[in-house]
């Protein structure tokens, strides 16, 4: 553990002392960008000064490169202060269940929804590892129908009502001595043996043991250890009961935080749900991952994150 997670504020009250000012949160990136003293990104030069004239921004003694604190990350060329982002970041990873941007625009005192909604996005985007590692020992799988609601659904879906669509969600869940670790979650398009095939290809290490309910799709898996149950009168939660737990709370969390989940950009929900789920546990450190991560993801400008409905998906 670095001396920054060490000293990192376990409270509301603490976050607030310790990143009140700009300054403050640029000390903060400094020292996870360069825990060793600055290093030039072009020539490695470890001389630099700090330029009166930019925000946080080192000038090389030995080439002349100017680079800020927040360079590469998913603050860089922002207009908005450190502060915002990292309140943002902070409510993000330690909320329980999550914060929509209506909630971040209230919460932070925002002047516009467009701000909060870039906010929520880009952090979001910065919610999926790069460098996970895939799934392994014991895994379970299954697979989930969810019912999303269009832009002109009321929050309230009547049953049956026309216009809600379902949208297909493949699910493993890591399990060790007998308690679940890491999961994951996929937008599949049907349950057939070339989607499961990839998924599970995708989310497991080869030689993992997989256990599944009996659906044909999860056979015949290269140098996968399949065992499959039948469910008979044995109920799925019983069966498999971390899988069917995670389907449970992905569904309360999205009526609760979204009011019901919508297609657009659902592999955005799902994947910010797992971080969430995978840091269950630390989520004060979640925010270090969040900033750390954010640090390795190329900065996606704004008109990146805009899809034909995606401003309405994000309420
Ligand atoms: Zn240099």
């Amino acid at each position: 553990m670095s001396g920054s997670e060490r000293r990192f504020p376990k409270s509301l009250i603490e976050f607030q002392g310790r990143f009140a000012s700009e300054s403050e949160c640029a000390e903060y990136l400094f020292e996870r960008r360069w825990p060793h003293g600055f290093v030039c990104p072009g020539c490695g030069d470890g001389r630099a000064w700090l330029l009166k004239t930019k925000a946080f921004t080192y000038e090389c003694a030995g080439c002349g490169r100017q680079t800020s604190v927040t360079a590469g990350t998913i603050m860089h060329a922002s207009k908005l202060p450190l502060t915002t982002w990292f309140w943002a970041a902070f409510l993000m990873a330690t909320h329980s269940n999550g914060i929509s941007a209506l909630q971040l625009q209230s919460q932070l005192g925002l002047g516009s929804y467009r701000t909060a909604w870039m906010l929520c996005a880009k952090l979001r985007r910065a919610m999926v590892d790069p460098e996970r590692k895939p799934l392994s020992g014991v895994v379970e799988a299954d697979e989930t129908i969810i019912p999303f609601r269009t832009k002109n659904d009321p929050v309230v879906v009547p049953a049956g009502r026309s216009g809600v669509g379902k949208m297909l969600v493949a699910g493993a869940v890591e399990v060790d001595g007998g308690s679940p670790r890491r999961a994951r979650l996929k937008v599949i398009e049907s349950f057939s043996k070339g989607e499961i095939h990839a998924f599970v290809l995708a989310a497991v290490a080869p030689s993992t043991r997989l256990v599944t309910d009996d659906w044909p799709s999860y056979n015949d898996i290269p140098d996968i250890k399949h065992k499959a149950i039948t469910l008979g009168p044995m109920a799925a939660h019983i069966v498999l009961p971390w899988t069917h737990r995670l389907f449970s709370n992905l569904k309360r969390w999205g009526l609760g935080v979204y009011h019901g989940l919508r297609k657009t950009n659902l592999q955005h929900y799902l994947d910010e749900f797992v971080f969430r789920f995978n840091r269950r546990r630390t989520r004060h450190a979640a925010f270090n991952t969040l900033l750390g991560i954010g640090a390795r993801t190329a900065p996606a400008p704004y008109h990146l994150l805009i899809r034909k409905t995606a401003q309405q998906s994000c309420t």
